[in-house]
């Protein structure tokens, strides 16, 4: 009698365990433009364990990592120019072979349109809103360019930092991400990153351990240092009266890496503080936010290394 009971069981399981799907999740479930997201890949490894997982989201490779049994997680970022929808794909690879694929869809805040009413109105000198001459252009363009390289290369080594990500200054916040930008009346851009307060000579720390990727003069950023945090992660330091690093050093996190200044298209002493994931801009703040635990790997725990991009996608 037990035995007649126990028998559709038996042959129930192996076909509810074979039929489990991979999941993926995002959070925050409604992300505002340039957030930077935390995906987590619920994946059955009992029965054909997972020799790799690759993914993409917003033309941007994810870096995903074993953080348990049967658990990944990677970051990724939302564009700040506006996309309707956006989608992170994986393709996890068994140990079988066997080739499974899974998306999921982010439904995206929508950040509020820049009025000159609700922006701050900055009164700036005539120089601030002329239109700039196609020499001085085409310097912004290949600064920028370098810039993204910079956030594209950052894509090549895994993560180089292990602490939580902290703010390069301790003084007041004077300018958020995201705010819409009047400059005499005028909407003129967004502004996409974080401004502190600092006299000139002011110290700037390293949000983070890292390498420094870049040192140079830029047109609108002044003197600006970029350290690769590897994974994908680069932070920005602008209109610095002095940098105190040179490109190749590994910096700890905290360390001092310049002083606050004004130098490029400033109206005052102040640190903007930028940050990417790959060529994306994100909010620096949510570096800040990101708990290093939450994207760890697991001891004893494989994760596969870091392979090339899944390409093609946004
Ligand atoms: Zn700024």
């Amino acid at each position: 009698m037990k035995a007649l009971l126990l028998a559709p069981l038996l042959i129930a399981l192996p076909v509810t365990v074979g039929a489990q799907a991979p999941k993926l999740q995002v959070e925050p479930s409604q992300p505002a433009p340039g957030a930077l997201v935390r995906l987590t890949l619920t994946i059955d490894s009992v029965a054909d364990s997972v020799a790799s997982v690759r993914g993409t989201m917003a033309g941007e490779p994810l870096h995903f990592v074993a953080a348990g049994r049967g658990v990944w997680r990677a970051l990724g970022a939302v564009p700040v120019d506006g996309e309707d929808s956006l989608w992170a794909r994986v393709v996890i690879r068994r140990a079988s072979g066997a080739l499974e694929a899974t998306r999921t869809a982010l439904a995206l805040e929508a950040l509020p349109a820049p009025s000159v009413t609700t922006s701050p109105r900055l009164a700036v000198p005539e120089r601030f809103t002329r239109p700039l001459d196609a020499a001085t252009q085409a310097r912004i363009a290949r600064e920028n360019a370098r810039a993204r390289a910079v956030g594209s290369r950052a894509h090549e080594s895994p993560p180089r930092w292990t602490s939580a990500f902290q703010k390069p200054r301790t003084s007041r916040v004077t300018s958020q991400f995201g705010t819409g930008r009047a400059f005499n009346g005028a909407v003129a851009s967004r502004h996409l990153g974080v401004d502190f307060a600092g006299a000139v000579g002011a110290p700037i720390k390293a949000a983070n351990r890292g390498v420094v990727a870049l040192v140079d003069t830029f047109f609108l950023a002044g003197r600006v240092v970029y350290i690769d945090h590897g994974g994908g992660l680069v932070t920005g330091y602008f209109h610095m009266s002095e940098p105190l690093v040179s490109k190749g050093d590994t910096v700890s996190r905290g360390q001092t890496i310049g002083r606050v200044g004004a130098t490029g298209r400033v109206t005052g002493p102040h640190l903007h503080w930028t940050a990417r994931y790959g060529t994306l801009t994100v909010d620096p703040l949510d570096l800040v936010a990101l708990d290093p635990d939450w994207y760890r790997k697991s001891d004893g725990i494989s994760s596969p290394a870091m392979g090339p991009p899944l390409r093609g996608s946004k």
